[in-house]
């Protein structure tokens, strides 16, 4: 059986794409099963082994929020940060921070949304508190050195709020750039975002002078859309795509088994574009099947799926 791609090398499109993978943080944030410790630290590991050069790979909120994620010191001890990779971990707050700079970590991600409704409901702030929850955060963790990630959650829709306007989206991910985010991943959160609309946001943060090299992208595939939207998304310039391991992490707002974009659908594609990732395809499908067993479920990959 044939296990890669024809590549047929396409105008138009990046020579390489950055992969940003989320599956330790946002996949297993997002299942219900606890994973030791040293069960996540391997699964790093093989992230990293089979090509992955960004893995976001835990995070310092408190754990009464996030259980699955209770063990974020004990990961990045069992972790050598000195891998030649990149492993932001979230925060969600200045004693986040506090915890994460106390483990010598490089680089964060901050969690910000673009919708009213989110921001309240997820950080208990308003929409204009958490520039001021954030602003500390964010100044002293490039004063430390740190590069700082911005998420900007309900980009494309919101479920108690419907749709979101695309001013509203550009003027919120442009107050985080302003405070210092080196990096604004725009989030379908919900999964709902179709291709011209993706493109009718990229060309708002052109618009608002945001360069297109500091934007990232985080589909979730809900309706389908997300290698779509991820094609629509390079085709404006967009270089770092959020994906997470064999799909791990489902849905947190909508009943459906799909979440976060599978990284082995997006690589297939990238793939066969011509375009550089870096990532050994086998060794991750390799990796999101010996993870699926940990987690209890199967990978909902449909890459994995045909390539076992
Ligand atoms: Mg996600």
């Amino acid at each position: 059986m044939k296990r890669t791609p024809q590549v047929e090398a396409t105008e138009g499109f990046p020579a390489k794409v950055m992969i940003y993978e989320v599956g330790p943080r946002d996949g297993l944030q997002n299942e219900s099963a606890i994973v030791p410790v040293e069960v996540k630290a391997e699964f790093v590991r093989r992230l990293v082994a089979a090509g992955l050069q960004t893995v976001e790979v835990t995070s310092f909120v408190h754990p009464r929020w996030v259980p699955q994620l209770a063990d974020a010191e004990q990961l990045i001890d069992a972790l050598d940060m000195a891998a030649a990779a990149r492993m932001p971990v979230l925060v969600p707050n200045e004693r986040g921070l506090d915890r994460a700079l106390d483990k010598g970590i490089s680089e964060i991600a901050i969690f910000g949304s673009a919708t009213e409704s989110f921001a309240r409901r997820n950080l208990n702030r308003s929409l204009d508190e958490q520039y001021t929850m954030f602003e500390p955060v964010v100044r002293r963790a490039r004063g430390a050195g740190v590069r700082v990630r911005g998420y900007l959650s309900m980009c494309f829709g919101d479920p108690w709020e419907g749709d979101v306007p695309v001013a509203q989206v550009v003027a919120a991910g442009h107050r985080l750039v302003e405070l210092g985010c080196d990096e604004l991943s725009l989030g379908d959160t919900i999964g709902v975002a179709t291709p011209g609309h993706v493109a009718a946001v990229l060309t708002g943060f052109a618009e608002a002078r945001v360069p297109v090299g500091q934007l990232a992208v985080h589909f979730h595939d809900t309706y389908g859309q997300a290698l779509s939207n991820a094609l629509t998304a390079m085709r404006h310039g967009v270089t770092t795509i959020d994906s997470s391991a064999g799909g791990l992490g489902g849905c947190p707002y909508a009943e459906s088994a799909t979440g976060n974009l599978a990284t082995e659908d997006l690589v297939w594609q990238l793939h066969g574009l011509g375009i550089e990732t870096g990532v050994d395809l086998e060794a991750l499908v390799q990796t999101s099947t010996w993870m699926a067993a940990h987690v209890g479920k199967p990978p909902v990959s449909r890459v994995v799926s045909a390539l076992t």
